[in-house]
């Protein structure tokens, strides 16, 4: 350990490299924490996992996810940002204002930190899921919903929560039909949610039922499924989109920061966190939106808020 940097920022997606864009062109030499791929995920977070992204203004034709992320990290480096590809496991208050930031190999010493490290998709524990993933599989309808094979034809939503409903109905204005398979026999959405997706013609609910497998030619053509009843049927769709909640990355300041109770960290609506010095922006404190627009925003508020402290310090 050396250097005291002004601020590093953890994370890789659009929060973290907006953050780092703002950052550097204010000369205040960030160090982002990328990660280094041990935890399942590529630098660039959750982003590069999509296929196209439709919706990232400036890109009228789209662009895919990854190809997105590596321009949001050259343009990072263009400005002097410097980044190290290593997970940080534990970050400690030495004092107000200073921190250091511990990875598996070095201690990394700051005056600030934006933590940006994204949430992560719960998964489903079926056999073909990583074989038929982005074939069919997906977990954001906003994302690849639109996609010409998600369109005029029936697609299946796993899940019961706000975000499956979400899924559901966002997917309805494309597919044929929408088959909503929940596990129990009442939605845990909240009401509203939950009225939006029973009273929408194209959302077909299916209770107290599993997806047991997904099997096709190459891409997503049926999926198996299990009742409470223990019979096993097949039913014809075109996409699996799992809504089955999110993991923020968050564990790694469990202690240190507030958390919710589902592990997302609480910020101020200018994105501090419970500990002065100490920001968060991006999924990993965002329920609601999880959308890379809205990542790259907040990052953006977070390095503002960052700048004006270090210059009041
Ligand atoms: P939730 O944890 O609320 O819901 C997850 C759903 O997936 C539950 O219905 C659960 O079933 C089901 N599930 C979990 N594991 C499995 C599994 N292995 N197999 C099948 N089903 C499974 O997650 P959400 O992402 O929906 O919501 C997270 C938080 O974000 C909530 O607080 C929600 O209100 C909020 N949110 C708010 C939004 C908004 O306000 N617009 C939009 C999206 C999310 P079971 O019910 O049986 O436990």
């Amino acid at each position: 350990m050396s250097d005291i940097f002004n601020v590093i920022i953890i994370g890789s997606g659009p929060a973290a490299h907006t953050a780092c864009i703002y950052l550097s062109r204010a000369e205040l030499h960030p160090l982002m924490l990328e990660g280094d791929c041990s935890n399942g995920l590529t630098s660039g977070g959750l982003l590069t996992t999509t296929k196209t992204v439709e919706n990232y203004p400036g890109f009228p034709e789209g662009i895919g996810g990854y190809e997105l992320t590596q321009k949001f990290r050259d343009q990072s480096i263009k400005f002097g940002t410097e980044i190290i590809s290593q997970n940080v496991i534990e970050i400690k208050k030495i004092r107000e204002g200073l921190f250091d930031v511990y990875t598996k190999t070095h201690i990394y010493r700051t005056r600030s930190i934006i933590i940006a490290t994204g949430s992560t998709p719960k998964r489903l524990d079926i056999p073909n899921y990583d074989k038929f993933w982005h074939n069919g599989i997906s977990t954001c309808a906003v994302c690849d919903g639109s996609l010409p094979c998600f369109r005029k034809v029936p697609i299946a939503v796993v899940g019961g929560g706000d975000s499956a409903c979400e899924e559901a109905l966002h997917l309805s204005h494309t597919a044929s039909v929408v088959y909503l398979i929940h596990r129990r026999d009442t939605l845990r959405a909240s009401e509203i949610m939950k009225q939006r997706v029973l009273k929408n013609k194209k959302i077909v609910p299916i209770w107290n039922s599993e997806v047991i497998d997904v099997d096709g030619e190459g891409k997503v053509e049926r999926i198996k499924i299990k009742d409470t009843r223990d019979s096993i049927y097949n039913l014809e769709v075109r996409g699996l989109f799992v809504a089955i909640g999110h993991t923020p990355n968050s564990s790694f300041v469990k202690g240190l920061v507030e958390l919710d109770e589902n592990g997302y960290i609480k910020t101020t609506p200018k994105l501090n966190t419970n500990v002065t010095g100490i920001w968060s922006a991006g999924d990993v404190q965002d329920p609601h939106y999880r959308q890379a627009i809205t990542a790259a925003g907040s990052g953006c508020i977070a390095a503002l808020e960052v700048e004006r402290w270090l210059h009041t310090f």
